[in-house]
């Protein structure tokens, strides 16, 4: 019998490794095949083997789709070219004259589209701080359609709660999105908190090697399913059968990877926290962060992303940025290297003029599951060294 007969019984751990992936009917090959094929046989007009052509469906892009499906408790999931396409598409299910609230804390790219693109066609936006209750009932219109939050938010590292939010868009007949990025289902699963759809750019943690850009798409219900498989096609900003292998080889160590990543981030949290030249530490798992008491209860751990800030702001941590040697100064996150960088002239520089705009004196980190130890020695020289600058 299949072992995903009763993948529904299975531990997280053992659903990264065996969720949606079988041996190969034809060669038997234990790990999924990279189908590289455009196009199909067709036995006869009309009939053939489930597939007619890779932009509607790729066996390997089946796998990965039916592999998130499961990670994510879902019952559908859609891959994508990238986190951004994957929102696209998301967002053409809802139509001109329609109205979107959307965290005041998203990724840049995210930001973007919203006000740079998509409100060019007639949809509406409002960002809010999706922390506070009360101000996202202030901003609830009868053609509200869709919330749309990440948590924990880029770069600030707030969280919303997801039930909480989920509950309100629901009374007012509208869905709930969530850009599960940041934690992964590893850490979080929205849908089973009341989310309609989950998002991810499996760029970072789940392809975990910065090696491919994805996006995908999980959710429960049929009938938004059916209309964003046909967009999925109609749209075609799908992934291609290597990036779906990559992404899939990523899932299999997902479980190990987190639990290296957030240990390694609580390790250099403390220390951050300890150094006198550091001003500020934000990560959820520290107990002066906000929502740390939300943090213990939403989230297994409290994830791989931690921001500061330093006394002396922009020039220092300019300074530390480009110090740290193990640190690598580059945009993305969720890979198995650490990263550094600064937010507001870099990932977040779409928001800049916006409301959006984040402090340039912020450091972002990726935290890699290297050592912790050398990742600490790393910091602290190029602590050091913004010192003696200063
Ligand atoms: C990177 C990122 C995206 C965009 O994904 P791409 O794969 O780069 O298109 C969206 N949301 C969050 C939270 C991200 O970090």
């Amino acid at each position: 019998m299949s072992k995903n007969h009763k993948i529904q019984s299975f531990d997280f751990e053992t659903l990264t490794v065996h969720a949606g992936v079988e041996p190969d009917p034809l060669s038997g090959a234990v790990m999924t095949p990279i189908y590289q094929t455009s196009t199909y046989v067709q036995d006869d007009v009309g009939r053939h083997k489930g597939y007619e052509y890779s932009r509607t469906d790729n066996p390997t892009r089946t796998v990965l789709q039916n592999a998130m499906a499961i990670l994510e408790g879902g019952q559908h999931a859609l891959a994508f070219s990238s986190g951004m396409a994957a929102i696209y598409t998301l967002l053409r299910l809802v139509k001109p004259g329609e109205h979107v609230i959307s965290g005041n804390d998203v990724y840049g790219g995210t930001y973007r589209l919203f006000e740079s693109v998509l409100a060019q066609y007639g949809l509406e936006f409002t960002f809010v701080d999706l922390t506070d209750d009360k101000a996202l009932a202030m901003v609830i219109r009868p053609n509200t359609r869709l919330i749309w939050l990440e948590t924990p938010t880029n770069p600030l590292l707030q969280l919303v709660d997801i039930a909480s939010v989920a509950q309100i868009a629901h009374e007012t007949g509208a869905w709930l999105g969530v850009d599960n990025t940041f934690a992964s289902p590893a850490l979080q699963q929205p849908l089973q908190l009341g989310a309609d759809f989950v998002i991810h750019s499996t760029t970072k943690y789940i392809g975990g090697h910065s090696d491919v850009v994805g996006g995908m798409i999980i959710l429960n219900d049929s009938t938004p399913y059916e209309e964003l498989k046909f967009l999925q096609n109609a749209i075609g900003a799908v992934p291609g059968p290597m990036d779906c292998f990559l992404t899939l080889r990523g899932i299999k160590t997902l479980a190990l990877r987190m639990d290296a990543h957030c240990r390694n981030a609580g390790e250099v949290a403390h220390f951050l926290a300890d150094h006198p030249a550091v001003a500020q530490v934000i990560y959820p798992g520290l107990p002066d962060h906000p929502q740390h008491e939300l943090a213990n209860r939403q989230m297994k751990k409290p994830g791989g992303m931690l921001s500061f800030t330093l006394i002396g702001g922009e020039v220092p941590a300019r300074i530390v940025a480009q110090e740290t040697q193990l640190f690598t100064l580059a945009e993305s996150l969720g890979g198995v290297e650490s990263l550094i960088e600064l937010p507001a002239l870099m990932t977040h520089a779409s928001v800049a003029d916006s409301p959006l705009a984040i402090d340039p004196g912020l450091v972002r980190l990726s935290v890699g599951i290297e050592s912790a130890a050398d990742l600490i020695d790393d910091l602290a020289q190029a602590l050091h060294k913004a010192a003696s600058v200063q």
